[in-house]
């Protein structure tokens, strides 16, 4: 049964909308490229499997998962609004395989990130019958996290899958590691060392239909889509960029740059809670762990059914030297006070006497957002939209 302690409220209209807006802007006179749309880490706490749905259905021919199992689930959820006739998006599993998910990957029709011949093996394995398995092989440009370095590691690669006739070439990718710096050294350094690989891949005559880049500042940073896009009709290629953050309606800030897509996004993700208690406490009064916040003077507080344990981080916690999260009410800020604890949380009411039991309180979206967190929990908007623990109401 979903809770009603706290719930994701998702916007599909502002999803679709943050959708046509990367389209929009990836297709100009220098540039041609098709939005790969990230929904993996349940769609960066949304829910995968309503992202995917409305993704499709504004046109999304590409989706990225994290896994077998999300991809499977995902699957599932487009066989629900798909005619069994009609071609569905395709699916590409981003992150490292496993051996023991090759065959539930193949009878999902998800297409695999590879770079090892074990990974060739183990696809080949799981083909059935005559039925070529499209691949797409991550180039490691600079990251060290997944990929075949360009050079004799990729040649000794490509002399594998010339002898693994089950396996198709379909597309070539890699991932910027500052792909929101304009001008950085480091992706100038990934550009060149993906354009080697290319070469190696273009000389075997191999002609793969899609080229691929990641992430969302691509599409913000003004030379990377025009570069893409040089590069992809070299070899007769479709260009292609895996984007997830902007989706839901953030992006990092660039740099040395000013970002168009910033003012053009809007958040899909509203995290709501209700106030399970209200109570007036003198001066004095000592609130929450370690007595952190002492009333300064008499204060009515509301209490919240959330804390750490649902991703309200912990950082938001206010003592009287210093001031956390808050919370919007009657579209009013009302300040976390005292440890924000595992299963519960307190906000100050004081000014706003209406509150009442049972009202909502919006903990994540207008007047509040994941970047707001974020800066106080310093990390990124990625980290605070994953680590929710809400599931979407329905
Ligand atoms: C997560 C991820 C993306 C999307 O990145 P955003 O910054 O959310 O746009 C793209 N490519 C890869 C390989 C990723 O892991």
């Amino acid at each position: 049964m979903q809770s009603t302690k706290s719930w994701l409220e998702i916007s599909e209209e502002r999803l679709r909308r943050n959708y046509d807006t990367l389209v929009r802007l990836c297709i100009a006179e220098d540039r041609s490229a098709s939005v790969l749309a990230v929904v993996k880490a349940r769609a960066y706490g949304h829910g995968a499997g309503l992202c995917a749905q409305v993704l499709a259905s504004a046109g999304a021919s590409w989706l990225g998962v994290t896994d077998a199992q999300e991809g499977a689930l995902v699957r599932r959820s487009l066989d629900r609004t798909y005619d069994s006739r009609e071609v569905q998006p395709r699916i590409l599993v981003m992150c490292a395989p496993l051996p023991e998910d090759a065959a539930m990957i193949v009878a999902n029709q998800l297409t695999p990130v590879v770079w090892s011949g074990h990974h060739l093996d183990w696809f080949s394995h799981a083909s059935t019958a005559g039925a070529s398995i499209p691949i797409h092989l991550e180039i490691d440009t600079g990251m060290s996290r997944q990929g075949v370095q360009p050079g004799t590691a990729l040649d000794l690669l490509l002399d594998r899958l010339s002898k693994t006739p089950q396996l198709r070439l379909e597309g070539v990718l890699t991932h910027f590691a500052s792909a929101e710096i304009s001008g950085s050294s480091l992706t100038a350094l990934q550009r060149q060392r993906f354009e080697t690989a290319l070469t190696q891949v273009g000389d075997r005559g191999l002609r793969p239909e899609w080229i691929h880049i990641g992430n969302s500042s691509v599409i913000d940073e003004a030379n990377s889509l025009p570069w893409l896009q040089q590069i992809a009709s070299r070899y007769g290629a479709r260009s292609l960029v895996r984007s997830g953050l902007a989706l839901y309606g953030y992006c990092l800030p660039l740099e040395n740059a000013s970002s168009a897509l910033r003012d053009l996004l809007a958040p899909v993700l509203s995290w709501k809670s209700r106030i399970v208690d209200l109570h007036d406490l003198p001066p004095g009064a000592t609130i929450g762990y370690n007595g952190a916040f002492m009333a300064p003077a008499a204060m009515r507080l509301a209490l919240l059914p959330v804390g750490y344990a649902d991703g309200l981080r912990r950082e938001l916690s206010a003592s009287n030297a210093q001031p956390g999260g808050w919370c919007m009410l009657h579209g009013r800020r009302a300040p976390i006070i005292g440890r924000v604890s595992m299963n519960l949380t307190t906000i100050d009411v004081t000014s706003i006497p209406h509150a009442s039991f049972g009202d909502e309180v919006t903990l994540l979206g207008d007047g509040i957002t994941a970047e707001d967190h974020a800066g106080i929990a310093h990390t990124i908007p990625y980290e605070i939209l994953c680590g929710l623990r809400a599931e979407p109401s329905s």
